[in-house]
């Protein structure tokens, strides 16, 4: 039966890998969810069949578990708006990492519990053999060390290496995770810097340190729990301070972490299907994490530890000059006589769902002859890849769809540059104001266009909070305006000509 199980639990990293591999590309992405969904299906199935979990109690255990939570996300995830993704998956990964937690917490406390059966049962022998009473026994045990051996000991030392490794970059996923999710959701301040955050953070990362290390040796359960404290400690601040267009390089840290954490109590319990598929994610965490950083032209270190990305030291002054509107009707029929005109979505296109009126409009404009392409940046929207799914969602081809580093050059040879919902991925600020918090981050250069046209409600700022000259710009009018009502009435003006 072991033998079905071991091999079912590969077939299912097989399509976890598969299914990854899907979701590399908008095409293949459903079909990659599919996949890696059925792995998960046939590695919950297959754990009923595992020789560790028999007994009556540990399958009404695990059925009601399954019941639970797959019902919550079942309810959740049908109710879940399009906007409120970026949470859902930050608060999903967290679960990730803390389920990685409290498997190493079971194998913890599993070995602190055996660790006086093993004495008792070496005593009993001893005592048999030498012919001496167990207390006597006991005792000579114990002064040999025996009993004291700790969770390594009992787990064997590699073991409990990863275990705690895994117990340690599971807690920090998981309370870090769900402080992405409120900062998301806007339960939280964006950016919240304590006074001396970096000496903190380097106390608790060293108390937890010290704490794996004495976990490693310990026989006290208390011991383990402190240190599982200190890992949820850490993790809430190290996400606490991270704010403004940083966002997604935690985000991205967080996933990879969660993998890592899988993959190491994969191994601690012996499960092929948890290394594999934590493997991958880790990987790909990794990887999503050099890129999210290489976006905002910032070394990983720089986010984690400088405070950047906080409104700390954003310049006081408020943007010079008067912003000047245009109606959406004359902004359509503008786009209309343009030849060449850049579309840069962000995230208020999702707030606005305004994507299937956009393509309308864009289909528009093609069929008049204007060359229209779109133009994404690494970081719009609030999730990897967030535009990319939306323009995929209303139809747009993929080969009008453009990164960054391939259309910046672009804008400037652009007639009409059309912004809608998008502010920090354009905020000339990035690029021009040292003093500016978001200094450094590489933006969409929309104000090289001929004509820049931002659609959005009112003049505020964006999700790092830092105001938007680009407002202001002799060449930019502002189409004031929910995202969708604003195409619409592109859309109408175009059809009238
Ligand atoms: P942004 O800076 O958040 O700006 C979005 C703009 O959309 C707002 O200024 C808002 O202005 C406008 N808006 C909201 N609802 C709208 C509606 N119904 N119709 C029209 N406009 C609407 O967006 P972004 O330029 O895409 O930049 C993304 C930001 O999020 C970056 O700072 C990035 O670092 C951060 N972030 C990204 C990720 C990721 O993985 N991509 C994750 C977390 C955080 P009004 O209120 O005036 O309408």
């Amino acid at each position: 039966m072991n033998f079905v199980v071991q091999l079912s639990y590969l077939l299912a990293a097989v399509l976890f890998i598969l299914g990854l591999k899907g979701m590399s590309s908008p095409r293949t992405a459903r079909k990659g969810i599919m996949w890696a969904g059925a792995g998960m299906v046939l590695a919950t199935l297959v754990t009923f069949l595992h020789p560790a979990v028999h007994g009556l109690t540990n399958y009404v255990l695990i059925v009601i578990a399954i019941a639970a939570a797959g019902g919550l996300a079942w309810w959740s995830g049908r109710r879940v708006g399009m906007t409120e993704m970026p949470q859902m998956v930050a608060l999903y990964n967290g679960m990730g990492g803390g389920a990685a937690a409290a498997i190493a917490a079971v194998e913890m406390l599993r070995a602190l519990r055996t660790l006086p059966n093993d004495l008792q049962v070496r005593a009993e022998a001893l005592a048999a053999d030498a012919d001496i009473s167990v207390q006597a026994a006991t005792a000579a045990l114990r002064a040999e060390g025996a009993g004291s051996v700790g969770i390594a000991g009992a787990l064997g030392a590699d073991v409990a290496i990863l275990a705690i490794l895994g117990a340690f970059i599971g807690t920090v996923a998981f309370s870090g995770s769900l402080i992405a999710w409120a900062k998301l959701d806007g339960r939280m301040k964006r950016s919240q810097l304590v006074p001396g955050q970096q000496i903190v953070n380097i106390v608790v990362f060293a108390l937890a340190v010290l704490f794996g290390i004495l976990t490693f040796f310990t026989d006290s359960a208390l011991v383990v729990a402190v240190f599982f404290a200190l890992g949820l400690l850490f993790g809430v601040f190290v996400a606490v301070p991270i704010g403004g267009a940083d966002m997604p390089v935690i985000i991205s840290l967080f996933n990879a972490l969660t993998g890592l954490a899988v993959g190491f109590e994969g191994y601690a319990i012996g499960n092929p299907a948890m290394i594999i598929a934590g493997t991958v994610v880790g990987a790909a965490g990794t990887l999503l994490t050099q890129l999210m950083a290489k976006a905002m032209n910032r070394p990983l270190t720089n986010v984690l530890f400088a405070g950047w990305g906080s409104s700390e030291g954003a310049s006081s002054e408020g943007p010079a000059g008067e912003m000047k509107d245009i109606s959406a009707e004359d902004a359509g029929i503008m786009m209309a006589y343009a030849e060449r005109v850049i579309i840069v979505p962000g995230y208020g296109m999702a707030v606005a769902q305004a994507q299937h009126k956009i393509w309308e409009f864009v289909e528009l404009l093609q069929d008049r002859g204007v060359e229209v392409k779109f133009a994404i940046h690494p970081v719009a929207g609030r999730m990897p890849g967030h535009m990319n799914v939306l323009l995929a969602e209303a139809g747009v081809p993929y080969d009008m769809i453009f990164d960054m580093e391939d259309i910046n050059e672009e804008f400037a040879m652009t007639d009409v540059a059309v912004v809608i919902g998008a502010n920090d991925v354009v905020n000339p600020a990035a690029r021009d104001d040292p003093s500016s918090p978001i200094y450094g981050m590489p933006i969409l250069n929309v104000d090289e266009a001929e004509n820049v046209m931002v659609i959005k409600r009112g003049g505020g700022a964006g999700f790092s909070g830092v105001e938007n000259h680009l407002f202001y710009g002799e060449n930019t009018r502002m189409v004031f305006g929910d995202g969708q009502k604003v195409a619409g009435g592109m859309v109408q003006a175009v059809k009238g000509l």
